[in-house]
């Protein structure tokens, strides 16, 4: 199947009706990773009583399915569990993204953690941070933490494990490693999460300004050369097509401006702990994301099981990827007949594509940002906090133009006259 938005179902999520609440408890972390958008320390922890503030805020405004606790570092912040129960007081999934560094031979906190009502945990493992103990490692070589952790998660049950990695151009074409320990880890590793590095263009075209002013950017994410932050969603999921013919992806996200973006990519996987059969088509995404807004109010993204019943092979009769499933599913049945007793479980793999500066100084963001997170009462791109943090409101971009260039309208011809704009035949005729 040719990777198009024709081919999957747009998410439904909007600003005010979304699956995510992201909620940062602290801005401290126990570690540093080259692509994090945060400036580490800059505020601290913060208080029990603004969390629960801003936990309310998005409960009210989002209609959150779940709460993302993140930070920095959530699991240093030391009201983590009263912050965990008070999600789930309010009939929310509490989920929280971790690096793990605090859970290291420390089951009883992951124990814990369960009892406050904590669905589980996305770990952010990757070869690009400098992690006690694991400084240097390569991503092959991290495949033992990964392990112990989905392991510990699966060993205390009835949580789930994500694993999310930033994709540098260094590390791409480790990509398929990931998806293959993934894959074969099924029962114990829900998803994983790559999200291709970005960072912001210091390269002098642009001049920057916040509230009208003009500004030094002091984000954390400003770098003079831009050569690693061009990696889109269609090469991450290129690098995956190549080697699993069974991936496909069914759902995703556009941007905010350029119509051809594709910001978020998901795929949901069908396979058990010997083979993978295939990949859910469009339908059966519409149909879970209806369905569960229908029955619980709220649309979802983290479902708390990864089995499937064998019954859901009847949704083949209108999902093209669940027939194909079937067909495998089947065959390899003929050849192992204990199969059909095993249980077949469901992998995400989501491709996060983030913000891009488009040549016109304008900033692509993912559409109906599913990571909106609050900052003074507003919503407000977890991805670009800092420029709220720091200048108190977005940054803008602004083309560097020659000093007294002027635009004069209708006057020198800057302005293209309508038969003048090109016309692209491609779209008109696209066969
Ligand atoms: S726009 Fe939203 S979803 Fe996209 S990278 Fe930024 S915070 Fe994440």
């Amino acid at each position: 199947m040719e990777l198009s938005k024709r081919n999957m179902y747009r998410f439904p999520w909007s600003g005010n009706d979304n699956p995510i609440g992201w909620l940062e408890v602290t801005d401290k972390c126990n570690t540093y990773c080259r692509g994090c958008y945060r400036i580490n320390g800059m505020q601290g922890h913060k208080t029990l009583e603004q969390i629960k503030e801003e936990i309310a805020l998005l409960a009210k405004w989002r209609n959150c399915d779940n709460i993302s606790i993140a930070g920095g570092e959530p699991l240093i912040h030391p009201d983590i569990m009263e912050i965990i129960a008070y999600i789930k007081s309010l009939k929310m999934k509490p989920l929280i993204l971790t690096n793990g560094i605090k859970l290291e031979n420390n089951r009883p906190m992951v124990e814990e953690l369960k009892r406050a009502g904590a669905i589980g945990f996305t770990f952010h493992i990757d070869s690009e941070q400098q992690r006690p103990h694991w400084k240097g490692k390569s991503e092959t070589e991290l495949f033992e933490l990964r392990q112990y952790y989905a392991d510990m998660v699966h060993d205390v049950g009835h949580m789930t494990a994500f694993f999310g990695m930033t994709v540098y151009p260094g590390n791409l074409d480790f990509v398929p490693e990931m998806i293959r320990w993934a894959n074969k880890n099924i029962d114990r590793v829900h998803g994983l999460v790559l999200i291709g590095y970005r960072n912001a263009t210091m390269n002098g075209d642009y001049d920057y300004y916040a509230d009208g002013k003009k500004i030094k950017l002091e984000t954390s994410y400003v770098f003079e050369d831009t050569q690693e932050s061009y990696l889109e969603s269609k090469d991450i999921y290129k690098k995956i097509k190549d080697e699993f013919p069974h991936y496909e992806t069914s759902a995703y996200m556009g941007g905010t401006n350029a119509i051809d973006k594709m910001t978020w990519l998901v795929s949901a996987q069908l396979g058990n702990r010997h083979q993978m059969y295939g990949s859910v088509g469009a339908k059966v995404m519409e149909l879970f994301q209806t369905f569960h807004h229908l029955q619980h109010g709220t649309y979802v993204i983290y479902s708390p099981s990864n089995k499937i019943p064998k019954i859901a092979m009847l949704l083949g009769l209108f999902d093209k990827g669940v027939r194909q499933f079937n067909g495998k599913f089947l065959k390899d049945v003929l050849r192992h007949p204990l199969r059909l007793f095993q249980p077949i479980y469901v992998q995400s793999i989501g491709i996060i594509q983030g913000p891009d500066l488009l040549e016109d100084g304008r900033v692509d963001m993912c559409e109906s940002c599913p990571d909106m997170t609050v900052w003074d009462g507003k919503l407000v791109h977890s991805c670009r906090m800092d420029e709220w943090r720091l200048y108190g409101s977005y940054v803008v971009a602004q083309r560097k133009v020659e000093e007294g260039a002027e635009i004069e309208v209708n006057g020198n011809g800057n302005v293209i006259a309508p038969d003048a704009i090109p016309v692209n035949k491609d779209i008109i005729n696209p066969n």
